[in-house]
């Protein structure tokens, strides 16, 4: 018997989620599927607030890791708030029940067109550039409170494409500036009430926080009104067996004593924030594929299935490693296979991974893909995007259906002149 921290498996060996036979689920929804466990989630959640109960702990759900509708309601429903990188983002917050106040929008570089509906919305502005504090300072003057997104010129993150606090990188307002941002907040009397960095995803190091840490309590001395510290995400969540993860308890313990003792000199208790996207939703969440052909070439085994990189794109992207399980055949004798996708284009899953015998017609399972999988799937090669299944008290629910060719095809616009016959060639 094969018991990970995925779900888990019966004394039959059958692949379960809650209680709920995958391979069930995979018949009734069908395939390529993903599917979300909401108990993880929630488990996620509560291990945050018990690292951190010593403080004011604000948790903001970062949204596009997973935008369904239904995932951002069970966030609401678990009593979180939530953060938002566009203002379409922050509409499905809106949507899902969260009060304007509860969604924090943290653009880069985004339209000020864009900046003034989220103000309208009554967003909370999270202000990334000094155009953006001039322009917000020359139209608005004390109007309406912000955020600083502060960048700490500090290098972090599991892969360079999600590092995003180093000082060449396009995020934030660098520190550097801390003279320039507190003259243009004085200029215009722009109220500030939170300080934030977000340093990327993956830490490899949790102390990284502590500095950060450092960072925003030394500018905090700049702005006496502040309600809150927003320490952005960066948790590392693991991937493959023996992978580590953020030691919640320990960064919880650190965390929370110097954010004590800053408040103490502050004069006032703050809240602390965090954002995690993939913490809370990666391990919930599992693609589910079928084996479409098992072909043996001289150098490999390909195991090609019905999906690719339009549904997945985290192997390609950032060489992510996920781990795959074979739901239909999990007792099978194990063998080396290079799982690829069907898109033509080099969309390989998984090169030479040992996984029990695999025939065509398997459910194989791609795991920790609840974050940045479904929201980064497009249609690529004109194929539709997977349903989505939350698996909530013990129930599997069609949160989103699959789509269909229709769905290609809306908004395409036919333009008469085109339909007209085949133009005869003069040469
Ligand atoms: C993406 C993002 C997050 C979430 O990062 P994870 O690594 O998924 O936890 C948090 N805050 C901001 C501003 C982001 O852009």
């Amino acid at each position: 018997m094969h018991i990970d921290n995925q779900g888990s498996a019966t004394t039959t060996g059958r692949y379960q989620i809650q209680g709920v036979d995958v391979l069930q689920i995979a018949d009734q929804f069908g395939l390529p599927l993903y599917v979300y466990d909401a108990d993880k989630i929630i488990e996620k959640i509560s291990l945050l607030r018990t690292s951190f109960r010593g403080v004011n702990l604000k948790i903001k759900y970062a949204a596009k890791a997973l935008t369904n509708l239904s995932i951002l309601k069970l966030m609401r429903q678990q009593g979180i708030d939530v953060e938002v990188v566009s203002v379409n983002e922050g509409r499905l917050a809106l949507l899902a029940g969260f009060e304007p106040t509860q969604i924090m929008y943290t653009p880069s570089g985004n339209a000020w067109s864009e900046i003034q509906e989220a103000i309208g919305m009554g967003l909370q502005l999270n202000v990334d550039s000094l155009p953006l504090l001039e322009q917000i300072g020359q139209t608005y003057g004390s109007q309406y409170p912000i955020a600083l997104r502060i960048n700490p010129s500090i290098a972090e993150g599991g892969n360079f494409k999600i590092q995003t606090g180093h000082g060449d990188s396009k995020f934030g307002i660098p520190n550097d500036y801390r003279v320039q941002i507190k003259g243009l907040i004085e200029q215009y009397n722009i109220p500030v009430v939170g300080l934030h960095i977000h340093t990327g995803s993956d830490f490899k190091d949790g102390n990284t926080f502590l500095k950060i840490a450092d960072v925003l309590f030394d500018m905090a001395a700049d702005y006496p009104n502040l309600r809150f510290i927003d320490f952005g995400s960066g948790f590392k969540v693991p991937y493959h067996p023996g992978d580590y993860a953020t030691d919640l308890a320990d960064l919880g313990a650190k965390v929370s004593s110097a954010f004590r003792a800053f408040c103490e000199r502050y004069g006032r208790e703050l809240e602390l924030c965090f954002e995690p996207g993939k913490l809370l939703v990666s391990e919930s969440g599992h693609l589910l594929v079928g084996v479409n052909v098992v072909k043996e070439n001289p150098s490999r085994t390909f195991v090609q299935v019905d999906s690719g990189l339009n549904h997945l794109i985290r192997p390609m992207m950032y060489d992510a490693y996920h781990h795959i399980r074979n739901v239909s055949n999990p007792t099978g004798p194990e063998r080396l296979y290079t799982v690829v996708g069907y898109i033509c284009e080099t969309d390989t899953f998984a090169t030479d991974r040992s996984l029990p015998e695999v025939r065509p017609g398997d459910v194989l399972s791609f795991e920790n893909a609840g974050a940045y999988g479904f929201s980064m799937a497009s249609t690529y090669n004109s194929r539709v995007r997977p349903a989505e299944v939350l698996v909530y008290d013990g129930t599997p629910y069609l949160i989103r259906q699959r789509e269909t060719f229709e769905d290609l095809l809306r908004g395409q616009v036919d333009v008469p002149v085109l339909n007209a016959d085949v133009i005869e060639q003069t040469i």
